[in-house]
């Protein structure tokens, strides 16, 4: 099998064909909005921040409302995502030194979003490009995690590492939707559990197929072996 430099220009062909319009599917209406979806998202599904986020955005307008809340209260309110006592210390927090330290803006850059409290690259990068359409790295969450070792694109396992792997030979013009086209490739293709390698439009690219699959299960093409 080729590197992944030499792999990556037609694995990314074929996620954009595959997901011509792929973006988050977190509902937010603000880039504070969204930077509280994405701590709510930690370990729960998005389909579940997005059951609890319209009565919490209402009763929690802007980020004072956040950074005023009983956390007692926030807990109950967010209690169903999981992990509640942390992401309502996160959401608090960060709130608060948005109000503090940047007049009630989230910042948009990732140095300074850096800062916020229960804040990281993979939240940063995530409300850097939806909210601010700005790319300054990769998100690697679960699933890109996951698709980026099975690809052959890094072999690290800390996301902060894998990040750096995959800038390194992904064009910047393609950081926002590479991370958006994994995250749907993970769920429909190739999830944790028994991926779909036969039915994979990346088989013939990627060299854990070869490892959950007999080759004749694979079909794929003899000019692409
Ligand atoms: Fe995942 Fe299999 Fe596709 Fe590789 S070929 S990306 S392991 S589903």
């Amino acid at each position: 099998m080729k590197s992944a430099k030499q792999r990556i220009g037609e694995i990314i062909a074929v996620l954009y064909k595959a997901y011509p319009k792929s973006r988050t599917v977190l509902r937010f209406e603000s880039p504070h909005q969204i930077l509280v979806a994405t701590i709510l998202s930690a370990q729960c599904t998005d389909e579940r921040v997005n059951q609890i986020t319209p009565s919490l955005f209402k009763k929690h307008p802007t980020p004072h409302d956040f950074a005023s809340a009983d956390p007692k209260v926030l807990e109950m309110e967010i209690k169903s995502t999981g992990f509640f006592r942390n992401k309502t210390k996160s959401i608090i927090g960060a709130s608060k030194k948005i109000v503090e330290d940047f007049d009630g803006a989230v910042p948009d850059n990732m140095e300074d979003l850096l800062t916020l409290p229960g804040v990281a690259r993979k939240t940063a990068n995530i409300v850097l490009s939806s909210a601010f359409q700005k790319a300054e790295g990769i998100a690697v969450d679960t699933h890109v995690k996951r698709l980026s070792q099975r690809l052959g694109l890094s072999k690290e396992n800390v996301p902060d590492k894998i990040e750096q792997d995959l800038i390194a030979i992904v064009p910047k013009k393609d950081w926002i939707d590479f991370n958006y086209m994994l995250v749907l490739h993970g769920r429909r293709v190739c999830p944790s559990r028994k991926p779909r390698c036969p039915e994979c439009q990346l088989r013939h690219l990627c060299p854990s197929a070869s490892e959950f699959y007999p080759e004749n299960e694979l079909n794929i093409p003899k000019s692409f072996r």
